[in-house]
C-alpha cells in the first residue's frame, strides 16, 4: 500500500462501508458492509462493480468480526439454493452434472450445524413448470446436495421447493412466504429468530413477509439485485459477502458496538500497517 491512499468510513444509519482508495479513486480494499439504506446505491456508483467483485475476493473477513456482539442470536437458517450454496446457472441447474458447489458454501454449512443451528432450504424452481428439469431430477439433486454437505459436517432438516411457474400464482413461489410458513408449521420454527439468507431480493422479501431477519449475500445475482432493486426490499436488511461470511456474522452476533465508528476507522489504519495520521491523504467517517 502506497502513501496516497485515502480511506472512506460511510455510515448511514447502522451500515458501514469502508472502502480504501488510491489517489486515482480505484477502490484497493473493502472491509465490511452492514445492513442496508438506499444511500449504499451511492457507494456501490462510486466504487464500480468490477473492481468491488475483485475486492470481495480478496475479502478477509475476520477483521470485521471484531466489530460485533452478540445482540441478535439466530436460531433457525433459512437459504436460498442457487446463488447461495451453489452457483447460479442462467439456464438452471438441470441436473447434478450442471451443480457447483460456492466456494465455502459446505463449510459454512457445517459450522452452522455444529453451532447448533438449524438450516432449512426455500428454493424456486420455475424450471419444472416450464419443462426444463423434472421434479425427480430436482430432488435426486436435492439428495446428492444433502449427502456432500453432510460429508463436511453439515445437516440441512429439509428443503422445501417450489415447481411452479411465475404465472400460477402459487402461495409458495418467492418472494412470496409459503415455503417459509411451511416450515414453521411442520418443523415448530420460531420465526422470531430465524433467519433467510438469499441472493435475490424476493428472498428478502419472502424473509421478511415471514417475520424472519433477512440477509442478502453478494454472491450469485447479489451484486446485481443490490444494486438494482435494493428498494424493492419492503423492509431493512443485512448484507453479506457470501456465505461463509454470513455464517460467520451469525456465529458471531449482529449488533455493532456503540462505538464501532472509531474502532472501525483505526481497523482501517491497522489493515493498512499505518499509524494513525501517516501517510493517508484522509479519513472521511460519516455518520
Ligand atoms: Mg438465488
Ligand atoms: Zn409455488
Amino acid at each position: 500500500m502506497d502513501g496516497r491512499t485515502k480511506i472512506r468510513v460511510s455510515c448511514c444509519g447502522d451500515i458501514y462501508w469502508i472502502t480504501a482508495l488510491n489517489v486515482a479513486g480505484r477502490m484497493v480494499q473493502l472491509l465490511y458492509v452492514q445492513r442496508t439504506v438506499a444511500a449504499y446505491i451511492q457507494s456501490l456508483s462510486v466504487v464500480g462493480t468490477s473492481a468491488r467483485k475483485s475486492s470481495l475476493a480478496d475479502f478477509n473477513g475476520e477483521l470485521a468480526l471484531k466489530f460485533f456482539d452478540r445482540g441478535v442470536v439466530v436460531s433457525t437458517i433459512f437459504l436460498d439454493r442457487d446463488g447461495v450454496i451453489n452457483e447460479n446457472r442462467a439456464d438452471y441447474v438441470k441436473s447434478w452434472q450442471e451443480f457447483r458447489f460456492l466456494a465455502g458454501s459446505r463449510e459454512a454449512i457445517a459450522r452452522l450445524t455444529q453451532a447448533g443451528h438449524r438450516i432449512i432450504v426455500c428454493t424456486n424452481q420455475a424450471a419444472i413448470a416450464r419443462g426444463q428439469v423434472s421434479r425427480e431430477t430436482v430432488e435426486d439433486i436435492h439428495q446428492r446436495m444433502l449427502a456432500s454437505i453432510a460429508e463436511y459436517g453439515g445437516m440441512i432438516e429439509k428443503v422445501y421447493y417450489c415447481p411452479h411457474g411465475k404465472d400460477e400464482n402459487c402461495i409458495c413461489r418467492k418472494p412470496r412466504p409459503g415455503m417459509l410458513l411451511r416450515a414453521q408449521k411442520e418443523l415448530n420454527i420460531n420465526m422470531h429468530d430465524a433467519i433467510f439468507i438469499g441472493d435475490s431480493i424476493t428472498d428478502v422479501r419472502a424473509g421478511l413477509a415471514a417475520g424472519v431477519h433477512t440477509m442478502l449475500v453478494l454472491t450469485g445475482l447479489g451484486i446485481e439485485q443490490f444494486r438494482v432493486h435494493h428498494h424493492e426490499a419492503n423492509g431493512p436488511f443485512r448484507i453479506a459477502l457470501n456465505l461463509r461470511h454470513a455464517s460467520e456474522s451469525i456465529l458471531q452476533g449482529f449488533h455493532l458496538h456503540a462505538d464501532a465508528p472509531s474502532l472501525l476507522e483505526r481497523a482501517c489504519y491497522s489493515m493498512l500497517g499505518m499509524s494513525k495520521g501517516e501517510r493517508v491523504d484522509s479519513l472521511d467517517v460519516y455518520v
